[in-house]
């Protein structure tokens, strides 16, 4: 059984600029309006896997909108799969190694899809498959799976 470790913002929804100013911005509704990237949630919800969220959030009213957007795109990632992390506290790949060590998984299987690079590098270090964003897509269109 594959296991796959999705990322939100720019992964299952458009990447959206945050940066303004030099200042980080979070208005509130700046997730529950996100655009979802429909072909890989209908790629993703016939994938024979268990699917799992990492992702992180700047603040609890985030987490929440966070929360509706998976239960109306994704219902095929089931609740307790989620794993919102806190945003600038805590690197998000610490909690996936915490939480990979307690299922006892063999790293083989496990996947993470992410569109940041330097969460797939760390992905690579603790032995589990990277996927980037844009290759996803590209398998996607060829018709591979994963
Ligand atoms: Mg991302």
């Amino acid at each position: 059984m594959k296991h796959i470790f999705l990322d939100m913002d720019g992964t299952l929804n458009e990447y959206t600029n945050t940066v303004h100013f030099n200042k980080v911005v979070f208005e509130p509704g700046f997730f529950s309006k996100k655009r979802p990237l429909w072909m890989v949630l209908y790629y993703l919800q016939d994938l024979e896997a268990e699917k799992y969220i990492i992702s992180a959030s700047p603040s609890e009213i985030h987490d929440d909108e966070k929360y509706k957007w998976l239960k109306r795109f994704c219902p095929f990632v089931p609740t307790e799969n989620i794993i919102i992390t806190r945003w600038q506290e805590e690197n998000k790949m610490d909690r996936l190694e915490q939480y990979l060590d307690a299922l006892d998984l063999d790293r083989d299987d496990v996947y993470l899809i992410d569109d940041e690079h330097e969460y797939l590098r760390q992905a690579e270090k603790m032995g589990i498959n990277p996927i980037h964003t844009s290759r996803l897509i590209g398998m996607i269109e060829r018709k591979e799976t994963i």
